[in-house]
């Protein structure tokens, strides 16, 4: 219920059951609680008019300091974080050049603990303020364990990286990886803000997937599913850096792109990925035949992965994100049309694309604080 509200701005009681499929003394009673828990409050309803009667109908709505997160987002070149109040406002940031690509896990937690110093400071807030910390980056992560299997940004392996900076800060910590958090991030912030059903695409170095299903994030049994740049397209196919043939990665990703640019196009260093992608996207759009032939197939992959998440899904939403829509985004409606070619439920999904800035990882990071944060103060409330 608190999700549902916080997601729609504000909810009325009536509209609020009918959406969860609820009583309504169901909801009276949570309301009252969570609001003697000072989480919620009951306002003036912007979406209704005063009745005849002259009493003002009341929404419900999410005391906005009821609760403080931080979110940090750890990157090989640029570490960023954010603190916020519950519903997600920014009081204050910081970002931090990291001094190696790869470094230990102490060099790492060194890196973490200067970021929140900062963010403390520049709030004027103590840590006994903070509810939950989230920390996004790229990696095998497994949020429920909190244990980092594998990340381009550590040294070691199997990290339990979530119990290092808890001890550390004595604060609940939540760690997830970047299709996760960019998804959040649309939840709490961005398009997906009032969905209670859709699903986040990336494209850029890898192929991702998100879901929220119900106004939560769906994590599948061991948190390791919606591997979706994996799902295979063709039988014996392209070498995916995975090590098996035929996954979507294999065709649409940008290390995909830039093997075929190598083979065909004079771009004469290769060496670092943006870079080359950035070169492919001019020739492009210089009207390079061989370059766009290489996004228009790249486009045709896009369609498949698209029109895979509607037939099993059915989500109301897509959102396309990731460095790609700086490069190559087919017009919304042309996309619809391809996705239409090859599903059985036609015009049922709203798709678009979303370029977002720098701050979508730490907004994405502080969401999974503040979804965390959500879970553990309304159940401290329930108590
Ligand atoms: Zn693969």
């Amino acid at each position: 219920m608190f999700e549902y509200v916080r997601g729609h701005g504000s909810a009325s009681r009536s509209d609020t059951a009918r959406a969860l499929s609820i009583s309504a003394g169901a909801v009276t009673g949570i309301a009252a609680e969570l609001i003697a828990a000072g989480l919620i409050r009951e306002i003036e309803d912007p979406k209704r008019e005063t009745t005849v009667r002259g009493r003002p109908p009341v929404a419900l709505a999410i005391v906005p300091d009821s609760f403080h997160v931080i979110g940090i987002h750890l990157a090989n070149e640029r570490h960023s974080a954010i603190l916020t109040d519950s519903i997600g406002t920014v009081l204050a940031e910081t970002a931090l050049d990291a001094h190696a690509p790869k470094r230990s896990v102490e060099e790492l937690v060194d890196e973490i603990s200067l970021l929140i110093a900062d963010l403390l400071n520049v709030s004027g807030m103590t840590k006994t303020q903070i509810s939950a910390i989230g920390i996004g980056f790229a990696g095998l992560i497994d949020h429920t364990t909190g244990t980092v299997s594998w990340s381009p940004l550590l040294t070691e392996t199997d990290v339990k990286l979530a119990n290092i900076v808890s001890e550390q800060t004595d604060t609940p910590v939540f760690i997830d990886n970047d299709a996760n958090i960019v998804t959040l991030a649309e939840l709490w912030f961005g398009d997906g803000r009032g969905k209670s059903n859709f699903a986040v695409m990336t494209v850029e170095h890898g192929v991702g997937m998100g879901l929220v299903l119900n106004n939560r994030l769906f994590r599948g049994a061991r948190g390791m599913g919606l591997e979706l740049g994996h799902t295979k397209v063709q039988i014996g196919g392209a070498l995916c850096r995975c090590g098996q043939r035929g996954c979507l990665e294999a065709y649409l990703a940008d290390y995909a792109l830039i093997k075929e640019a190598a083979a065909v196009l004079d771009i004469a260093k290769l060496g670092v990925e943006k870079t080359a992608m950035e070169q492919l996207a001019t020739a492009s759009k210089s009207g390079d035949p061989s370059a766009q032939a290489i996004f228009d197939n790249a486009n045709k992959y896009l369609v498949l992965g698209l029109a895979n998440i509607v037939q099993l899904f059915d989500p109301d939403l897509i959102i396309l994100s990731g460095e790609r829509m700086r490069y190559s985004i087919p017009k919304d409606v042309h996309l619809r049309t391809e996705v239409n070619k090859l599903t059985l439920n036609k015009n049922a999904c709203e798709i678009v694309a979303h370029a977002w800035d720098g701050s979508v990882w730490a907004r994405g990071a502080s969401a999974l604080a503040l979804t965390a944060a959500t879970d553990y103060v309304t159940r401290e409330s329930r108590q």
